[in-house]
């Protein structure tokens, strides 16, 4: 049995379950528990405040855990991150009232700084030779300038625009996160292969995104120029048809350029064009 360690609200909390669900791992959230388990998977969930998961996981009360890369470098603790999960994208940043004279990292000597990051920051500074006095803040870190509490603020940026309406600008972006997949260094040999499982199931649910499968019908003397405007995992599949002189055509695309290829493939003679939905690619 697999302990995954997941928030128990907030900003990660839907997509960690979404995640697990979509790699068979449910859990019915509607009975939502501290400690639930999960149907379909020998695994339990249990639902914690993101700061603690790092901890969780280094002191194996669960073996794996799903939490922002920001928490995993802040809390420093002995746990191996074992998958980038492609979600809860975000960067920490240094911001300085946009009515400061901004020239360089220089400016931060002397400097107080709000930050709910300390560790972070506390390293950035030495690694950079600042010497500036770090503030831990755990609430709203960006309104500490205007409070006359702080000079800057370190704290995460994903759109920028609550740094916009409190006045400051961003000047360094010091640690680009995502959420990520972190275990026990000394979990067993058992429970690992559970995460691996876990592992590909994700990487499989993650291949699908923004992928659909198209399949259409070609006339033969077309079927090279049609090719040759497929992006293909190997070479896409080719079925012949009854009427000889056509054939269908069927791969996985990207959804990004999808109505100018149908456009491209249509000029070229291409009809009964389908557009199917795509869950999982296992590679
Ligand atoms: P908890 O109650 O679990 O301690 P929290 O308030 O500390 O939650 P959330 O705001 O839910 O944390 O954010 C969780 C994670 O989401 C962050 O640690 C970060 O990895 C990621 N994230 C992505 N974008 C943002 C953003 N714009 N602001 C804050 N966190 C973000
Ligand atoms: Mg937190």
């Amino acid at each position: 049995m697999l302990r995954i360690a997941v928030q128990a609200k907030g900003r990660l909390n839907e997509q960690s379950m979404e995640l697990l669900n979509a790699a068979g791992v449910s859990v019915n959230m509607e009975k939502r528990k501290f400690l639930m388990r999960a149907e379909g998977f020998p695994a339990e969930i249990i639902l914690l405040r993101d700061d603690d998961i790092p901890q969780t996981v280094a002191l194996g009360a669960a073996d794996i855990g799903i939490v922002g890369y920001n928490e995993v470098a802040e809390k420093d603790m002995d746990v191996n991150v074992l998958q980038k999960l492609g979600f809860g994208g975000c960067r920490i940043s240094l911001a300085v009232p946009k009515t400061a004279n901004y020239t360089g990292l220089d400016y931060f000597n002397g400097k107080r700084v709000a930050t709910s990051y300390p560790e972070i920051l506390r390293k950035f500074f030495a690694d950079n030779n600042i010497d500036a006095e770090i503030h831990t803040i755990t609430g709203s870190v960006e309104i500490a300038p205007a409070a006359g509490l702080a000079d800057a603020i370190f704290d995460i940026v994903s759109s920028g625009g609550t740094l916009v309406s409190n006045g400051l600008v961003e000047v360094e972006k010091v640690l680009f996160s995502e959420a990520v997949l972190i275990g026990n260094p000394d979990i067993s040999e058992e429970k690992m292969a559970l995460a691996r499982q876990l592992m590909s199931r994700f990487e499989a649910v993650r291949n699908g995104i923004g992928k659909k499968y198209l399949l259409l019908n070609i006339p033969v003397s077309a079927l090279d120029e049609a090719i040759s405007l497929l992006p293909a995992m190997r070479s896409p599949t080719v079925i012949p048809l009854a009427n000889s002189e056509w054939c269908s055509l069927q791969t996985v695309v990207d959804e990004k350029n999808l109505w100018n290829l149908i456009e491209s493939l249509k000029s070229i003679g291409a009809e009964g064009i389908l557009v199917l939905s795509l869950d999982k690619i296992v590679l």
